[in-house]
This record gives structure tokens, sequence and C-alpha cells, in this order.
């Protein structure tokens, strides 16, 4: 089944947006979103991109430029919010504070800011929800990797669409590439001919998740199917066990699991550094 197919089924089957939908796609500048936007676009849906610019140099830069030319080209509404005036620090600096303040390591940081930045200008433009471009590679990385680590309850959000129910304050996240191999997504944006970077973040390197891809090259995308469509089996009685209720974060308002959400400790400890 070609991919644009395969996109049109799964927003269909989990009843992700429909065509009176604002939907609001999350850029890296990569292959996945430019390709989920690409589409959605074709689809007719009512879509604009939103991107951050995490100050990752030339990398950045050329990104920004790619994801501003694609989106004049296609006629798309494209939104860039600037990492340095919502936090003031670009991510390598943020990164490496919290390396050193809380030995967080990996993109553990980056996603999490990113994540909050994306609900927080998801809200502020009004969108109805918000699609990133997740691939079924990315997917299984989540769920393997929180598994060997022995927190199968971090990959709790490996589901086409985060959370069964709306919860307030979230504007819903969905991935309708969930169940798209990686590889198929290199070879549409290939073929589209879309002018953008194919080189991999160069902030990713050394960590879990980079080794956790190279050797899950050793599974085909049929057993990596399977453990995505096994795991979302199971997930209703991981959840049940759990208790996942939200608080409110003390500090930003957005819904959190504790007192004070992820993202604003984060940003309490890169505080706590520019005013020693
Ligand atoms: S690969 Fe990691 S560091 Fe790079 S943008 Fe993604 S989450 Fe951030
Ligand atoms: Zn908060």
């Amino acid at each position: 089944m070609n991919i644009e197919r395969r996109v049109k089924e799964t927003i269909k089957k989990y009843r992700m947006f429909s065509k009176k939908d604002k939907i609001l796609v999350a850029l890296s500048g990569g292959k996945d979103s430019t390709s989920i936007l690409f589409i959605l676009k074709k689809l007719n849906y009512d879509v604009s991109g939103l991107m951050i610019d995490l100050y990752l140099g030339e990398w950045s830069k050329i990104h920004r430029k790619n994801m501003e030319s694609f989106c004049k080209e296609f006629k798309i509404p494209f939104h860039l919010v600037d990492l340095r005036k919502e936090i003031g620090q670009g991510i390598c600096f943020i990164k490496s504070v919290l390396k050193r303040e809380k030995n967080l390591t990996g993109c553990t940081v980056c996603g999490i800011t990113k994540r909050w930045i994306l609900n927080k200008w998801a809200k502020k433009l009004k969108a109805d929800v918000l699609v990133t471009g997740h691939n079924l590679d990315d997917e299984c990385q989540t769920i393997l990797m929180n598994f060997l680590k022995g927190n199968i309850y971090l990959g709790i959000n490996s589901h086409p669409i985060t959370g069964e129910k709306k919860v307030e304050g979230f504007v819903q996240r969905v991935k309708p590439f969930f169940f798209v191999p990686e590889s198929e997504i290199k070879k549409y944006a290939l073929e589209k001919n879309f002018k953008i970077l194919y080189d991999r973040c160069p902030c990713a390197i050394g960590t879990y998740r980079v080794e956790t891809r190279s050797w899950l090259k050793n599974i085909s995308d049929k057993e990596k199917k399977l453990i995505v469509k096994n795991w979302i089996k199971i997930l209703p009685k991981l959840k049940k066990k759990k208790n996942l209720e939200f608080k409110k974060c003390k500090i930003c308002g957005d819904p959190s699991r504790g007192e004070i959400c992820r993202a604003c400790e984060i940003f309490n400890v890169i505080n706590n550094i520019k005013n020693k």
C-alpha cells in the first residue's frame, strides 16, 4: 500500500482529525515532518507548520531556510519559534547544564523542552491538533529503549494518538506515520525531490537512541510493526495499572504528573545557573 493511503487509513482509524480542524505540523526540517506536511496539504487539510529554532549552528540555519521556502512554495502558513526568546538559551547550553546538574542525558532534555514549547504555541495558535512526523522506527526505538531501561511507563505516549481522552491544557498530539517505516518515508521524500537535509541532528551522537537505532536495523519492518501493534494491545492494561491522573503544574499551569512539570524543572535549573 502506498504511503499516502496508509496515512489516510491511520487518520481514519484513530479519528485523528477532520477537514474542519486546524492542524499544526511540528517541523524539524527533516524528511518525516516535511513529508507529512506535504501529504496533509495534498489531502486538502487545513495545515500550517511550526518550527522551533534550536540554535544548533549551521544545521538549524539550513533547516529553517529550507522550511521557509518549502512552506512558501506550497502556500502553507509557517510559524517560527525562537528558543532563545522562549527560554533564554540555545539547546546545546540547556543540554550541557542539565547533564552536569541533573545527569539528564541524550535527547530527553531537548524532547521535554520541545514538547512544552510546541504545546504552548499550539494553544497560542488555536490549533485543534498537533501532528508530529514520528514513524514506525522511532516508535519501536522508544518502546524498546524504555523496556530495556526498565521503565516501560515512559513509553506510554507511543501510540498513534497521545492519550485516549483529551486532557485539558494539552493540544492532542497525533502521529499519522506511526505505522510507516522510516525507509519508505525517505524514499518518498527523495522521489518528491524535497529540498531538505537528510543528515541526522549533530547533537544526537552517542545517545542511547542512536545505539538502539543501530541494532534495530537488523529487525525487519514486519517485526517492527508487530512490536508496535502488540504494544498498542497492552497499553490499556498498563494505563489501568498506573495512576495517570494529571495535576496542574504550579509554575506554568500545564497538565503535569507532579507538582511541577518536567519542563519547568528544566527551566528552574537554567534560571538558577543564570542567577548565580
Ligand atoms: S535528535 Fe535529540 S537533540 Fe537533536 S533535535 Fe532531536 S531531540 Fe533534540
Ligand atoms: Zn510547568
